[in-house]
């Protein structure tokens, strides 16, 4: 892993209008991503995690221009050059998603049921205007042979294929255009937990033999634990916490990771049930809690939380640890690691 960013998101927002009546007035917005910052080093794998309806696969479409960003922006630098992704045409685009590519989540509605396997896998390549039929179908067949399906399987049709390997097919299309960045939303939770750890493998080797980046959404800590280098935890449209894996699971600085922590089951009978820590659902995005996102269900809420919303700040002795907690430093929270 290299020391430069290849991304760099800057107050990142994405609000959805709220429309009323006859003539669609809006009436107020909901703050899907509310103004978030981080990086992403060339060649890490950087977890992004958080319930539903926390706003990760918003952000992580906005990055990609699947939807557009509010405001903020994206700079996104695969080679030499930098480019804003926020601020670019639609030409701009089109040459920059051969450098970003997304793995989407649902690998029984991502693929088109009406083309073949090969058509699918080389399509990309056919709209970026890439070499000849002949070159772009001999890709397909060695992408495929390099996701652990065989290039004699080209003719076929997606519902010919189990989950996984339909998700296999997804990844092989992401990287027909030799992405440097590919953004994977939650590419394993669709997917009977057999096949989930040879899909998570499979990522992990393809990270190292083509040299990518990712960013890796998730709902839970459990999937991005042992393929990422760093996690960011987000709660409400908002970034909560940044650490190291390691340091995320075992010294959690927010409360809200400490609660996913808590959340993450257990394979062992001895350990008993595990505490349910986090009750009630997130709150509504367009009408978000007073003060502190997380204060309506966070243990440790105080009536400075109500009042005062905290902003990233550093975690005492580590440059690069952040949390957004007004008892940051104070609190002794539970990570992974210590059993109850
Ligand atoms: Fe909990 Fe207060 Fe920290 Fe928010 S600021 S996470 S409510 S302790």
């Amino acid at each position: 892993m290299s020391d430069k960013r290849i991304l760099e998101v800057r107050n990142l927002k994405k609000y959805f209008p709220i429309q009323k009546g006859v003539f669609r007035r809006v009436v107020g917005h909901v703050r899907a991503v509310d103004g978030i910052d981080f990086y992403i080093k060339e060649g890490e794998c950087v977890g992004l995690v958080g319930e539903s309806g926390c706003g990760k696969t918003t952000a992580g479409r906005s990055l990609i221009r699947l939807l557009d960003p509010t405001e903020g922006e994206v700079l996104f630098a695969p080679h030499d050059k930098t480019v804003d992704m926020a601020a670019l045409d639609k030409h701009g685009l089109k040459q920059m998603r051969q450098d970003m590519q997304y793995i989407f989540q649902d690998p029984f509605a991502s693929l088109n049921p009406r083309m073949t396997v090969g058509r699918i896998v080389s399509e990309p390549m056919k709209i970026q205007s890439i070499g000849t039929h002949k070159e772009r179908t001999l890709r397909a067949g060695e992408l495929l042979e390099k996701v652990g399906l065989s290039a004699s399987q080209m003719g076929r049709f997606p519902h010919e294929f189990s989950g996984g390997q339909r998700q296999r097919i997804g990844i092989a299309r992401s990287l027909s255009l030799n992405p440097r960045f590919v953004i994977c939303d939650e590419p394993v939770s669709a997917l009977d937990v057999s096949v989930q750890a040879q899909v998570l493998n499979l990522l992990k080797d393809l990270q190292d033999e083509f040299d990518l980046t990712y960013m890796f959404v998730a709902h839970d800590l459990s999937v991005v634990e042992h393929i990422s280098d760093r996690i960011m935890v987000m709660y409400l449209g908002r970034i909560v916490e940044i650490a190291s894996a390691s340091e995320l699971y075992e010294t959690p600085k927010h409360p809200y990771t400490e609660a996913l922590l808590k959340a993450i089951p257990i394979a062992d009978p001895k350990l008993g049930k595990r505490r349910i820590a986090l009750e009630g659902s997130v709150p509504d995005p367009a009408n978000p809690p007073e003060g502190c996102n997380f204060s309506t269900r966070c243990a440790y809420a105080t009536e400075l939380c109500r009042k005062d919303d905290p902003t990233l700040q550093t975690v005492e002795n580590s440059d690069e640890r952040v949390a957004a907690c007004h008892y940051v430093n104070e609190l002794e929270l539970t990570g992974f690691t210590v059993r109850e």
